[in-house]
């Protein structure tokens, strides 16, 4: 949107759920296929740091809340398990907390 912002790239990043600019210094990666040890040729995603806080600062003992929420027993199976673990990602997946 500025015409000087890609000098500027690697200072700035673009959360991906609120559209805020950050600084990448403060900016959390999110890495949508959820490897994020593997980095070559990828271009990580990048959350500002309350989007992170929304996504991924649960406290391990929801999990009974996420079962409830996610209605295990109620729905298929299969139907469940993509569910839970798109979810369990989102939450989990990521310990990049301090960098
Ligand atoms: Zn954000």
């Amino acid at each position: 949107m500025w015409p000087w912002s890609s000098r500027f790239r690697t200072a700035t990043v673009t959360c991906l759920a609120c559209g805020d600019n950050v600084s990448r210094s403060t900016a959390r990666e999110y890495d949508k296929y959820g490897d994020r040890w593997d980095r070559t040729d990828k271009a990580f995603e990048h959350l500002c740091p309350d989007c992170h806080t929304d996504l991924c600062h649960h406290p391990r003992d929801e999990l009974e809340d996420l079962l409830v929420e996610l209605r295990a027993g109620e729905e298929e199976t299969e139907t469940f398990l993509e569910g839970y673990l798109a979810a369990v990602e989102d939450r989990y997946g990521r310990v990049e907390e301090e960098s």
